[in-house]
């Protein structure tokens, strides 16, 4: 009983008398039929890599080499020693473990138990129920819609991920982002020595609305031999849902006004691929000087804006400038 209790900490009932060493695919079937409204808000009762123990089997899937998981064909040296593909092919034919001649052995019996194995989605914690055999997995992963998203920051190359809650007050403390709440925005770029594109690579601004968080981001760059500005909107979470909102944009002075209207792209997207296919408010450099009026020295865009929700249902809010908030 002692060893039900450490094993699998999440298990409420371990009244079926699970055999311990039944512990993939039959514990996940079983959690699957039976607790489902028992542990229908708590993670359930799947085994965890890590829970598997130093001798588990998802253990000896590692390689021992770079410790990614290992896939077909999976090789060994004549002592039995096992790694993967990619390091077998950089270690100049030379076991890493044992340094005898590798030669040319697959591991059959390896890439079989691979085969029979069933794991949770690694994002388990995160929320994820999915369970996937070994070699579907981390084609999920690539795709779970509970992995984290990365800090959707441009112009740094901050390696922070996590979910929405986590990355807004990310931003707002760590890159010292302006935070605003409200679906309009009126915002003025002002740059002394437009020339210097490269210098005003980026801004970004968060607003809160519709209960959902947007990043507003405005930059200069280098198209071809012309530098461009840009300005457009990303949603703070999946794809599904940016397609809820729309948004516009606007700028424009001396009797001539640019409008775009788009839908946010998901901070999926990274920035640098919204900005490359230009899904967005691009203003030409001599427009935006002639927009900023006065003797063309200074850049001084003045972006307006909102954020409105797509009317799929009846419960849509209606969103009027300057009076939602
Ligand atoms: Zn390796
Ligand atoms: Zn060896
Ligand atoms: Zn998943
Ligand atoms: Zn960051």
């Amino acid at each position: 009983m002692a060893a039900i209790e450490t094993e699998s900490i999440e298990c409420v009932s371990s009244l079926d008398g699970i055999e311990d060493e039944e512990i993939h695919s039959s514990v996940s079937s079983h959690v699957h039929n039976s607790h489902h409204t028992q542990f229908s808000s708590k993670p359930r009762n799947v085994l965890l890599a890590s829970e598997i123990g130093p001798t588990g089997v998802h253990e000896l899937l590692e390689c021992p080499v770079c410790t990614n998981s290992m896939y077909p064909p999976i090789h060994q040296c004549h002592n039995g020693h096992t790694l993967c593909s990619t390091c077998k092919s950089r270690v100049h034919n030379r076991c890493p473990t044992c340094r005898q001649e590798l030669g040319d052995i697959r591991c059959l019996a390896l890439e079989k138990v691979a085969e029979s194995l069933e794991l949770p989605c690694k994002y388990y914690s995160l929320g994820c129920p999915e369970i996937f055999p070994y070699y579907s997995k981390v084609k999920h992963e690539a795709l779970c819609n509970l992995r984290p998203y990365n800090c959707p920051y441009a112009g740094s190359e901050c390696v922070v991920t996590g979910d929405i809650p986590y990355l807004v007050s990310h931003l707002r403390d760590d890159h010292k982002v302006d935070m605003h709440t409200g679906c309009t925005f009126n915002h003025r770029y002002v740059k002394s020595n437009p020339r210097e594109v490269e210098n005003a690579t980026w801004m970004l601004t968060v607003f809160h609305c519709f209960g959902q968080y947007f990043c507003l981001h405005f930059e200069a760059f280098q198209l071809g031999m012309a530098p461009v500005y840009m300005a457009f909107l990303r949603f703070m979470g999946d794809e599904n849902e940016a397609r809820n909102f729309s948004y516009s944009l606007e700028v424009g002075a001396n009797g001539r006004k640019l409008v775009w209207e788009g839908t946010p792209r998901s901070i999926r997207d990274s920035h640098r691929k919204v900005r490359d296919s230009h899904d967005g408010l691009v203003i030409q450099r001599n427009m935006a000087l002639f927009f900023s009026g006065g003797d063309r020295k200074e850049l001084k865009l003045r972006v307006t804006g909102r954020i409105w929700k797509e009317q799929q249902n009846p419960e849509a809010v209606v969103c009027i400038p300057n009076l939602c908030s």
